[in-house]
């Protein structure tokens, strides 16, 4: 999205993120204007400190508005806000429209960032832990918001987030990251059922699972990650993960992964058919020795 200024970023001249043949790491600021907020449009973290406090969140609504829909009036903008702010289920939309964010509680200002991200209806919207802030009921009301939008309008959503529970829930293709990263990309079918690099399936082995005596039930210790992340400022040579994995050899040491193909997609059976149907997308993993791709089981 390039938001940070060019003093604090540094971006490879060779980095390519293509959107409708526009480089979006090496387009100029014009350009970049144009299509943030517009057609791809973000909502942050945490949104008290994302939302300007010194403005009410109708104001805050309009701004984006005013920048990329220039058709629309001063009336057109404020009819727009509330429209909006009533889209992300905010009661009373016209009142509230005229609120500042300190008087919203946190599930309505995610409300708000959400209305503001949608506002000039984008083909992206890319959401940063978008429910990390808030409690688990809210947090199933903003994702089933997020599913109804994506559906009514058609936007694409890429989700960010660490809650495994959530990319279940929500996601058709997750790309698992360690240490700056991608090392594995599926569909959620792949990576829930058939995960093939050894971080994967760490991951899903350390989560707690209701009467898996191997996953923590019966009496057993929950399997955990030994070790830690290493510092993206002292890499080691070879694999980012050697250092925590129990399937290592002496070429994760000498010699980096690349992200290959090893083999194609699985869609969920409820979506793709019994037991599973092959997408036209190919599993990628960063890996030497992938683990192998035992038959789907049952969650
Ligand atoms: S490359 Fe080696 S160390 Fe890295 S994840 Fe694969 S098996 Fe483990």
């Amino acid at each position: 999205m390039r938001l940070l200024p060019e003093r604090t970023t540094i971006i490879d001249p060779r980095s390519q993120v293509m959107f409708e043949g526009v480089n979006l790491a090496t387009a100029d600021d014009a350009t970049m204007r144009k299509i943030r907020g517009d057609r791809i449009a973000m909502i942050f973290q945490e949104p008290m400190t994302s939302l300007n406090p010194v403005f009410t969140v109708g104001w805050q609504i309009e701004e984006a508005l005013k920048y990329h829909k220039p058709e629309l009036d001063r009336a057109g903008r404020r009819a727009r806000a509330v429209e909006m702010l009533r889209l992300v289920e905010i009661p009373e939309p016209e009142r509230r429209r005229g609120e500042y964010p300190h008087q919203l509680s946190g599930g309505m200002r995610q409300r708000v960032m959400i209305a503001i991200a949608l506002c000039c209806e984008p083909d992206i919207l890319i959401a940063d832990e978008p429910t990390t802030a808030l409690d688990v009921t809210i947090q199933a009301q903003i994702l089933a918001l997020m599913d109804g939008l994506k559906k009514r309008l058609g936007t694409a959503i890429i989700l960010i987030t660490h809650n495994l529970g959530v990319v279940a829930q929500v996601c058709d293709r997750v790309m698992v990251m360690y240490a700056g990263r991608v090392i594995e990309t599926g569909t959620v079918f792949d990576i829930f059922h058939r995960p093939r690099h050894p971080y994967t399936r760490a991951l899903l082995d350390s989560i707690p699972k209701k009467g898996r005596k191997e996953h923590g039930g019966g009496g057993k210790r929950l399997p955990t990650i030994e070790g830690i992340v290493p510092s993206l400022f002292d890499l080691p040579k070879g694999c980012r993960f050697q250092d925590r994995c129990k399937f290592r050899q002496d070429r994760c040491v000498a010699e980096e992964p690349a992200l290959e193909a090893v083999g194609m997609s699985a869609l969920r059976p409820d979506i793709g058919g019994s037991p599973a149907k092959a997408s036209d997308s190919p599993v990628q993993v960063r890996c030497h020795f992938p683990l192998p791709s035992v038959p789907p089981t049952t969650p």
